[in-house]
């Protein structure tokens, strides 16, 4: 008996050699041996003896899969692991997040914490990122079938005069969900009915997901003309794709955050005056992104967003569209005047893979882990610390681009070197 996992070694070569024969299916291993870890320990044997790989790196985890089987992961292996660096302190001036985090970001880009850590530098000496969310809503937009235009327009009506009840379905399922607004959008005999949620400390996918289709059903059962659901998400959502709707009306939250670099920290910590660095931020982010055709005109928010949501268990797929964005300079007597616009930035401190324990460790760095008190302030401070790092990263690479250019300049001109080429 293998007392750490409480299965017979002799039951897991059994299922081991099955697996292998093709009488086991990867998935039935862990109710045969009674146990997840077991199973995952069956799966990644298997897989060595029928691959000739070794996966005794993926099999190290102090990852309980008995606890994240049916909740996070599916026929689980083992984990990869990712390093983490930290960056700060960045001081954050926030109706949420107030004073100076230190800011986990995984990653195996060389050179990105450096770069964030350098930008959050000239941000907290120059006296901390403002920081404001002005929208909070989560959506789900299921798309129904209705015969004709007139009918779909009898549906909208219906359940305009019908909001009461169709809120008081949707909120029935949650305790912290709040449905805050339906938008509609027609098109021909289709209608989307884009439900928005407040979510509390989740980024709240699966509880307006559960929500709707309980709304959804209310509609449908209660609707006294011909209507049919087609699908719970209609794609006008927008999940896990780049979307317009996203940008203008928001999705998750829309956060901004704003600093004063002075010139003297722009001179001495980033080595570039203002007026380069506003400069390069036209010319790239605005001009070269418009040219690009990207609706997103920002230099990397999804090197920050990206680090900072695989450290802490947020959906990794929704990087797409939280790491939308627009960065904005202005030269202000001297100093730099830069701001990041998210409008799209899908967090949260509880659900998914926020309960992992690595990734729970990291959101208690930063004083975020769980539910806040009142539910809805641990996610506003996470959105708020995320947008303010998004600006220090967005800073530092904007004024390593024009110190580059200028020590070049410097290098061609001071050196005589432009004659020799
Ligand atoms: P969730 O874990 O499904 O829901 C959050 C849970 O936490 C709810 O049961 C909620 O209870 C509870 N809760 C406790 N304290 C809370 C607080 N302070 N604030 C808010 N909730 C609190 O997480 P989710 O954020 O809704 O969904 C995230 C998951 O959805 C991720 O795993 C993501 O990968 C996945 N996802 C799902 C879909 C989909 O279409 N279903 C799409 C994309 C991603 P109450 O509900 O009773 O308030």
């Amino acid at each position: 008996m293998n007392r750490e996992q409480g299965f017979e070694e002799s039951r897991l070569e059994e299922v081991v050699k099955g697996i292998i024969e093709g009488r086991v299916k990867l998935h039935e291993a862990d109710r045969i041996l009674g146990n997840a870890n077991a199973g995952a320990l069956a799966r990644r044997l298997a897989l060595e003896k029928m691959l000739g790989v070794s996966l005794s790196s993926i099999g190290s985890t102090i990852l309980d899969f008995e606890e994240l089987v049916s909740r996070n992961i599916e026929n689980p292996i083992g984990a990869v692991q990712i390093p983490v660096g930290v960056v700060g302190p960045l001081r954050v001036n926030g109706d949420y997040a107030r004073g100076d985090f230190y800011v986990p970001m995984a990653t195996t880009e060389g050179a990105l914490v450096a770069s964030v850590n350098r930008g959050a530098k000239a941000v907290t000496l120059s006296g901390g990122a403002r920081t404001k969310i002005v929208y909070d809503g989560m959506t789900r937009a299921p798309v129904f079938w209705t015969p004709g235009i007139v009918e779909a327009v009898r549906l909208v009506e219906w359940v305009r005069e019908h909001m009461g009840e169709v809120r008081r379905e949707a909120e029935s399922t949650t305790r912290h969900g709040k449905l805050r607004d339906i938008q509609v959008f027609h098109t021909g005999n289709l209608v989307w009915l884009r439900f928005v949620y407040e979510t509390g400390d989740a980024m709240g996918m699966n509880m307006a997901t559960i929500a709707t289709e309980k709304a959804a059903e209310y509609i449908m059962k209660n609707f006294p003309g011909e209507t049919r659901l087609i699908a719970v998400s209609g794609n006008m959502c927008t999940d896990k794709k780049p979307a317009l709707i996203n940008q203008l009306l928001g999705r998750g939250k829309t956060v901004i955050a704003e600093a004063v670099i002075k010139r003297d920290v722009a001179l001495k910590v980033l080595k570039a005056p203002p007026e380069e660095i506003d400069y390069v931020n036209k010319a790239k982010n605005l001009l070269g992104t418009a040219r690009a055709g990207s609706p997103s005109l920002n230099a990397h928010f999804a090197n920050i967003v990206a680090a900072i949501f695989i450290a802490t268990g947020q959906d990794v797929a929704q990087v797409v569209e939280s790491s939308m964005g627009y960065t904005w300079t202005e030269v202000r007597n001297g100093d730099l005047y830069i701001s990041v616009t998210l409008p799209s930035l899908e967090v949260g401190t509880v659900g998914g893979g926020t309960r992992l324990p690595t990734q729970r460790e990291a959101l208690s760095l930063m004083g975020v882990a769980g539910g806040g008190d009142p539910p809805g302030t641990n996610a506003k401070k996470f959105a708020e610390i995320v947008a303010a790092t998004v600006l220090a990263g967005e800073l530092n690479l904007l004024a390593a681009l024009a110190a580059n250019e200028l020590a070049r300049a410097h290098r061609l001109l001071g050196r005589g070197e432009a004659k020799k080429s």
